[in-house]
């Protein structure tokens, strides 16, 4: 058999007979699931940044943990395959890709855990790997009236997709991201062995997992902590024009204890103008209610600040209470009076809000069809205004063609033994550059745009990180890392000594040599 991948492997750049091997290869490795031939145009070649196409050998849909096993150990007994798990495919720079190798489609095992359990009182749920969030929601919703506590803002993400990165949203600022809100893992690891883990069982390997970059294992089943879903979300947008002001009002509301602040805490700045897509017009969240610009400050500079927060009631309890209580938070705010937005929506309406926007942006062509430079970073809250006057007053006073968000979290609520890397300092802001590419400009522009930017930090010894980071050279990742490179290498070693898994992420690089070889520590 081996022999027969080899073939097939060394073939595949002439397209020699691909049809008959697949199903040589699927016969041969006993699969429950079903094999694909890789091409250009398949979507395990692709991915939502639209930056890189790279085809792989095979694309192969499993039918649960076992398939994957048996897909890794096949690997690991060839001289040079790699595999890469594919979620939904919402990353910008290739990192679910495998460039001749076998990728993993793991929506293909969206169903096959879903169960609901309580353990010492508290609830928890169950779910695939290759599950949506969004799947999640509506289970655990309309089934059981509860949630998960931590949320991307778009769900439209797989389960294990954002664990082997953080998963950030408005809610972390509480709950800590996605990685600190699971108690359990299935995975499936790089010599294939399917391993059940958790703090105090494999403990390494279940840290190592979480934002693991999916170097170390492939993720099967999460455990989810839940909590009482809420019925209703006061969803609110209040502007400055001030950033001073406007970080120093989102700091405030996330160092406040619960019930003592909002639940959901996020910004994004936009430029002062009356652009309806990027400016203020596209600001307010009842279309009904326009905002009038002659209310903004004439010492207002070319961009803006908009802190987003929602606040969640239920059913029963009365509006004036609500309102009371919204604007007691609000009153303690320094926002520009008469640019404050709000409405009530279902809490399942708030947490599809990007949903919404998907749908238009397909409408629009500008969601499937284009590629998107995206730039997410962690940046100290001690370096956030010097990056505010040089990158969003400076470089992108026009704006990206899209949102920037720009939100603080709390370093205290993420755990330093997962391989997720933050900066330093207890307050850091996620900066999230989700450019859409306007019509006319190219794209290798705004991605030069995009280093320009990284170099700057560096540069500038700015406390940042990536969040999703993407680099072309060893030094770069050593330096993502930092002191915490070494450990990343050991779990690399103990758990994917091949380095088989996520060659799309461009650290570890498989060699004849069945080692980790090209990276030296
Ligand atoms: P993929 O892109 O398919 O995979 C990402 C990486 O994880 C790859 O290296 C892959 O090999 C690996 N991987 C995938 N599945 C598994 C698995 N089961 N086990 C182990 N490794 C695996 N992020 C946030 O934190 N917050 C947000 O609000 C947010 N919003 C987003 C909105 C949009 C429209 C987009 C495009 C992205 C957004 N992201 C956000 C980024 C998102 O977290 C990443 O794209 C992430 O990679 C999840 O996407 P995915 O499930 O499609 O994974």
């Amino acid at each position: 058999m081996i022999a027969c991948l080899e073939r097939i492997v060394h073939e595949n750049d002439a397209e020699c007979k691909l049809d008959d091997d697949v199903s040589t290869v699927s016969k041969s490795l006993e699969l429950q699931g079903s094999i694909e031939s890789g091409d250009v145009s398949c979507s395990a070649s692709k991915d939502f940044g639209g930056l890189y196409s790279i085809k792989p050998l095979f694309s192969i849909k499993p039918s649960g943990a076992e398939d994957i096993s048996r897909v890794v150990k096949f690997a690991s007994r060839t001289s040079n395959l790699t595999v890469a798990a594919r979620g939904n495919g919402h990353s910008i720079n290739g990192q679910a890709m495998a460039g001749g190798g076998l990728v993993i489609d793991m929506r293909s095992t969206e169903e096959n855990h879903f169960e609901f359990l309580t353990i010492n009182g508290s609830p928890y749920i169950d779910v695939s790997g290759g599950a949506l969030w969004e799947d999640v929601l509506t289970h655990c919703v309309s089934r059981f009236g509860l949630a998960p506590r931590s949320w991307t803002d778009y769900l439209g993400l797989t389960v294990g997709g954002t664990l082997s990165n953080a998963g950030v949203s408005g809610q972390a600022f509480r709950y800590g991201p996605q990685t600190s809100n699971v108690t359990e893992l299935e995975v499936v690891t790089g010599k294939g062995e399917i391993t059940v883990c958790s703090e105090t069982l494999n403990p390494e390997l279940f840290f190592g997992v979480l934002g693991g970059l999916g170097q170390f294992g492939i993720i099967t089943r999460a455990r989810v902590k839940l909590q009482p879903a809420p019925d209703m979300v006061r969803w609110i947008r209040v502007v400055y024009s001030e950033f001073e002001e406007f970080t120093r009002d989102a700091e405030f509301l996330v160092s406040q204890k619960e019930g003592e602040s909002f639940d959901y805490v996020e910004g994004f700045v936009f430029p002062n103008g009356d652009d309806p897509f990027n400016g203020l017009p596209s600001v307010p969240l009842d279309p009904a209610h326009e905002f009038n610009p002659s209310h903004i400050p004439q010492t207002a500079g070319l961009v803006l600040y908009c802190l987003e927060l929602a606040f969640h009631y239920s059913d029963s309890d009365h509006l004036s209470t609500v309102d009371t209580v919204v604007s007691r938070l609000l009153g303690r705010l320094g926002f520009v009076e008469g640019l404050k937005s709000e409405v009530d929506v279902s809490y399942t309406e708030f947490l599809l809000r990007v949903k919404r926007a998907e749908e238009q942006a397909k409408a629009n062509g500008c969601w499937d069809s284009s590629p998107h430079p995206w730039l997410n970073l962690f940046v100290s809250k001690s370096d956030i205004v010097n990056f505010d006057r040089t990158v969003f007053k400076t470089m992108l006073n026009d704006g990206v063609n899209g949102p920037m968000l720009i939100y603080p979290l709390l370093r205290s609520k993420w755990d330093d033994r997962s391989s997720v890397v933050v900066p330093e300092g207890e307050i850091f802001y996620i900066v999230a550059l989700l450019r859409f590419v306007p019509k006319g400009q190219s794209v290798e522009k705004l991605v030069a745009q995009n280093q320009e930017i990284i170099k700057w930090c560096i540069e500038e010894g700015l406390d940042f990180k990536l969040y999703l980071p993407h680099y072309q050279s060893i030094e770069d990742w050593k330096r993502h890392f930092g002191n915490r490179w070494s450990r990343f290498v050991d779990r690399k070693a103990s758990f994917d000594p091949m380095a088989i898994l996520a060659p799309g992420q461009n650290i570890f690089t498989r060699e004849p040599s069945n080692a980790i070889i090209s990276r030296d520590l």
